[in-house]
C-alpha cells in the first residue's frame, strides 16, 4: 500500500516535470539577476526571460552607483555569467506595463518575478521645490550616470553653495562627486556632458542636511571615510551638535560607534582645504526660496524628542534660519511605482505588496520593490535569493499545461513594433561604450541616448 502511494507521487511528480518549465524575471538590475542565478542553477530544464525596460542590463549598477566606485560595478561579470547560461534569455527594450502587461505574461509564464525595482523620487512637498536648481537625487544622480531620461537635466554649478538634503550614502555619493578634483573623476565612466559641467564648476561647499543628530546620521563609515579623506576638501562639523555624544559612545553597536568617532576625529583634526564639507543636524527645510532659481532655503531648527536616541524624533521649534545656495538636492529616497494595474500595490509604502515575496500564485517580487528602496547589493542578492527558493518549491505546482513562453510574448511585441534588444545586442553597445571610452582614458562612456543604443544593437 505504502509502495503504491510513492508510485502516485512519483508519477505525478514526473507528469509535472515533463511540462518544460516557462519563467521570467521583469527587471535586470541586481535583484533580477541574482533571482535569475539561482532559478537557473536549480532549474536546468526551465527557460528563464530576463525582461528590461532598456536596452542594456544592470539597473542601479550602471545607473545609480557612483562612477568612483567601480570595484562595486564588479558585480556585472558574475550577471553576466548568468545572462550566458543556455537556459537564460536577456530581452531589453521591453516596458513591461506599456508594451506587454502583466496578463499576458502570467499567460505564457508558470511563474512571473516582478523585481522593477524603485524609480521614482520623494518629494518634501515644501514651497519652492519646483525652482529651478531644485533637483531630485535621482535625476542628478542620473544625470551624472547617463540614464536616457536625465541627460538634458539642466544643472546649474556657477554657485559656490550646495545644500542636500538627507543624510545617506545617496546624499554622500552627490557630495563627493560635485567635490572631487576633476582628474580623478576624469578617469571613472561618469558621462562627458557631466564631466564638462563639472570641470567649470563653482561649487566650494556642499551641504549635508539632516532633520536629526549625528546619532542618527543614515551615511556609514566608508563613504564618510572617503568624505574626510578627499583631496583639497575640509569637513566642518558643529560642535554644538556633539554634546553629549562622546559620553554615548560606549553603549553604541560598532558600526554606530566607528561612524561617531570617525566624525568627532574629523570635527578634531582642523584639515585644510579650499573646499568644504558641512553636514548640518537638526535642521529641517521648510521652504526653497528665490526668484527664478532657489536663492535661499528656510530652515526649521529641531529639538529631538524621546530619551533613547535609537528611537528619538525630530520636532520642529520655533527657531528658524536661513542657508545661502545656488542648487539644492532633495535625497530623501526612491520609491517604486505600480506598472500594471493588475500588480498589489501599497501606494504608501510605494511597494509591492507581498508576504515573504509571494504576491499571489506564480507572482513574486524582489528587490527593491519587494522592501522598499534601503539596502546595499548584498542585502538585495539575499532576498532575491529567497525570492527565488520559494519560487523553486512551488514551481512543480503550477506545471498543470504547457505555456508558450517568449514565443507568444514575442509574437505580441513584433506586432507592438518593439525592437527587442538580446544579450548579443547588448554586447555591441556595451563593446562601443568601452572603444569610445578607451580614446577618452575612461573604462567607458555610456550612451545616453536609447534610439542610439537600439542603433548599435542592430
Ligand atoms: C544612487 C545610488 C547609489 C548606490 N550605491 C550603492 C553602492 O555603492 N553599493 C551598493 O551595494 N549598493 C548601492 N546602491 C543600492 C543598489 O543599487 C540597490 O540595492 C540595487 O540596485 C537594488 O536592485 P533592484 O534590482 O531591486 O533595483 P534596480 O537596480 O533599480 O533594478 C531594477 C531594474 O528594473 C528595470 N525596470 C523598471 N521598470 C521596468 C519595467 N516597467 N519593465 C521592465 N523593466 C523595468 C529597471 O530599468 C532596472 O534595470 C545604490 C543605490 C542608489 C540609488
Amino acid at each position: 500500500m505504502k509502495k503504491n502511494i510513492l508510485n502516485i507521487v512519483k508519477k505525478s511528480f514526473s507528469t509535472n516535470t515533463s511540462i518544460k518549465s516557462k519563467v521570467c524575471v521583469v527587471g535586470a538590475g541586481p535583484a533580477g539577476f541574482y533571482a535569475a542565478q539561482v532559478l537557473s542553477r536549480k532549474l536546468p530544464e526551465a527557460q528563464i526571460d530576463i525582461y528590461e525596460r532598456l536596452p542594456v542590463p544592470f539597473g542601479l549598477v550602471r545607473f545609480g552607483v557612483a562612477p568612483d566606485h567601480p570595484e562595486v560595478k564588479n558585480v556585472v561579470h558574475t550577471f553576466t555569467k548568468t545572462a550566458e547560461q543556455q537556459n537564460v534569455r536577456f530581452l531589453g527594450n521591453v516596458d513591461v506595463g506599456k508594451d506587454i502587461d502583466l496578463k499576458d505574461l502570467k499567460e505564457a509564464y508558470h511563474s512571473v518575478l516582478l523585481a522593477y525595482g524603485a524609480d521614482e523620487s520623494k518629494y518634501l512637498n515644501i514651497p519652492g521645490e519646483k525652482l529651478k536648481n531644485v533637483l531630485s537625487a535621482r535625476n542628478l544622480v542620473g544625470w551624472y550616470n547617463g540614464t536616457p531620461w536625465d541627460k538634458d537635466l539642466p544643472v546649474d554649478l556657477s554657485n559656490p553653495n550646495v545644500a542636500i538634503f538627507g543624510q545617506g550614502n545617496v546624499a554622500i555619493d552627490i557630495a563627493r562627486i560635485l567635490l572631487t578634483p576633476i582628474d580623478i573623476l576624469k578617469k571613472t565612466d561618469i558621462t562627458e556632458v557631466a564631466l564638462n559641467h563639472l570641470a567649470s564648476s563653482k561649487v566650494k561647499t556642499v551641504y549635508l542636511v539632516g532633520r536629526r543628530g549625528p546619532l542618527q546620521a543614515a551615511f556609514t563609515i566608508k563613504e564618510l571615510r572617503e568624505m574626510t579623506k578627499l583631496e583639497n576638501c575640509k569637513s566642518v562639523w558643529n560642535e554644538n551638535d556633539f554634546v553629549g555624544v562622546e559620553e554615548i559612545i560606549p553603549e553604541l553597536q560598532r558600526p554606530r560607534k566607528r561612524l561617531t568617532e570617525l566624525m568627532l576625529k574629523s570635527m578634531r583634526e582642523n584639515k585644510a582645504g579650499e573646499k568644504a564639507f558641512i553636514p548640518k543636524f537638526f535642521r529641517s527645510p521648510l521652504e526653497f526660496q528665490g526668484a527664478e532659481a532657489v536663492e535661499k532655503v528656510k530652515l526649521g531648527v529641531n529639538k529631538m524628542e524621546g530619551s533613547d536616541f535609537r528611537t528619538q524624533r525630530a520636532s520642529l521649534t520655533d527657531e528658524v534660519e536661513y542657508l545661502d545656495c545656488g542648487m539644492a538636492v532633495t535625497s530623501i529616497g526612491y520609491k517604486s511605482v505600480s506598472i500594471d494595474a493588475a500588480i498589489p500595490f501599497d501606494d504608501k509604502k510605494g511597494t509591492v505588496e507581498q508576504k515573504n515575496f509571494k504576491v499571489s500564485d506564480g507572482l513574486y517580487a524582489c528587490g527593491w520593490l519587494a522592501t522598499g528602496p534601503t539596502g546595499v547589493i548584498l542585502t538585495t542578492m539575499n532576498n532575491a535569493f529567497n525570492a527565488a527558493g520559494l519560487m523553486i518549491e512551488e514551481v512543480n505546482d503550477l506545471l498543470t499545461i504547457p505555456k508558450p513562453g517568449f514565443e507568444s510574448i514575442g509574437t505580441k511585441l513584433k506586432e507592438n513594433n518593439v525592437q527587442v534588444v538580446e544579450w548579443k545586442d547588448w554586447l555591441k553597445i556595451d563593446q562601443y561604450e568601452e572603444e569610445n571610452g578607451k580614446s577618452l582614458g575612461k573604462p567607458r562612456e555610456k550612451i545616453v541616448d536609447v534610439q542610439k543604443m537600439l542603433e548599435i544593437a542592430h
